[in-house]
């Protein structure tokens, strides 16, 4: 007889054909499958082959040709996405963008008279608490939102701020909450790619991190890297990745390499095309379904004017942040998962549990369960009015 296969457990039938939307929508995590048809398209230009005997040494900073040369091309991607000013930077890489965070703030806590507060306003990404807790460090601690620094006195506090531009998780273009001479700010511009956000211009801020998870998707090589200013932070960036790492794996780095060989191939804007297209098509198809729910809402992202497009372009965030307006779906994670949607509660963001996230960043087939569950839960409105 015929080999009974397992299916997936979304779909069924002898085929594996049958959709069953019994299956639960998981937009929890923000694993960035939707450029994996990209990379498909680009499969032979992208592909990596490394014999055994091949780069065997220890991977010390700067080297190598290899991190000389990702560090070129580094700089001519941010040229043409006009997202970040390299020009008389340095660059420090990191594994993953995460390892990177850590180091900044304790380059920036150094030689300091006291401790300093590292905040972050909220929504906030919650690995900078989680990080700066799990670390700790006499130099620094984790002190909670920068909104609430504002109205106390810093005068004689050292800040180190966390701003994400486009933050994480509702998409928006941020400015640092706290000023002065006591601040120092870390950039973690994660998202600030023509795929997610308009580019208003250039960031040209003292330390910039950004993740090659979020440009080409490849989270699972975990590289990043910042972008730094001042030769001191730099050097205790890169001391700290030292101490911690011995130096950032060279398959990673010869990976990162191709990737960006290959994204800067030609003029170097077909993954930009490409990106904003899925993902401002997501983010048209996620507002209309919302477009007739009075129970929830979602973000709003003003259309900003676009260096990169040049002109003046709509959201495509990477994330919808949900609201349950209605008194009482106050768990409004809840609310959803008992639609078979798995979100990430506000709470995780340090704000209340009314908010949820939900990664649009996932594979096409994900994408479609989620639109296809948030229909059914909209629909259920109409019948109930
Ligand atoms: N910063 C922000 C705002 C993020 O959303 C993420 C990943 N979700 C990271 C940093 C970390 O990314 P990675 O370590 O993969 O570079």
């Amino acid at each position: 007889g015929n080999p009974v296969c397992e299916c997936n457990t979304c779909y069924a039938g002898s085929h594996c054909s049958i959709f069953s939307s019994d299956c639960a929508a998981d937009a929890d995590s923000g694993d960035p499958l939707f450029l994996e048809p990209f990379w498909m398209q680009h499969a032979s230009s992208s592909a990596v082959v490394v014999a055994g005997w091949h780069r065997m040494s220890y991977s010390f900073p700067d080297q190598t040709s290899i991190s000389r040369e990702l560090d070129n091309h580094i700089r001519r991607v941010h040229t043409i996405a006009t997202n970040a000013i390299t020009d008389g930077k340095y660059i420090v890489f990191g594994g993953g963008s995460t390892q990177l965070l850590n180091a900044a703030v304790y380059a920036l806590s150094m030689n300091l008279s006291s401790p300093a507060s590292v905040v972050a306003a909220v929504p906030s990404y919650p690995l900078y608490e989680t990080q700066t807790d799990f670390f700790q460090n006499k130099n620094y601690e984790f002190e909670g939102d920068a909104s609430l620094m504002m109205n106390s006195s810093y005068a004689n506090t050292n800040v180190i701020e966390f701003v994400t531009s486009p933050n994480n998780p509702d998409g928006n273009l941020r400015e640092a909450v706290c000023q002065g001479p006591n601040v120092k700010t870390i950039y973690d511009h994660a998202y600030y790619w023509p795929h997610f956000s308009a580019i208003p211009a250039p960031a040209d801020e003292d330390v910039m991190i950004f993740t090659i998870s979020k440009l080409t998707g490849h989270a699972g090589s975990r590289f990043g890297w910042a972008i730094v200013k001042d030769k001191e932070v730099y050097r205790n960036m890169q001391l700290y990745i030292s101490v911690a790492e011995m130096g950032i794996s060279r398959e990673t780095q010869l990976r990162a390499l191709q990737l960006m060989k290959t994204v800067l191939h030609g003029n170097g804007k077909e993954i930009f095309d490409y990106a904003f297209n899925k993902m401002s098509d997501r983010w048209g198809k996620l507002s209309q379904i919302f477009s007739s729910s009075e129970r929830f809402s979602l973000q709003e992202i003003p259309p900003l004017f676009c260096n990169f497009f040049e002109k003046v372009r709509g959201p495509s965030p990477g994330y919808a942040w949900v609201k349950c307006e209605k008194e009482e779906d106050a768990n409004c994670n809840e609310v959803l998962r008992a639609a078979n949607i798995i979100g990430r509660a506000g709470k995780k963001f340090s704000v209340s549990d009314r908010y949820v996230r939900l990664s649009l960043l996932k594979g096409d087939d994900d994408f479609d369960l989620l639109l296809n569950h948030l229909k059914k839960l909209v629909d259920q409105e109409d019948g109930a009015k």
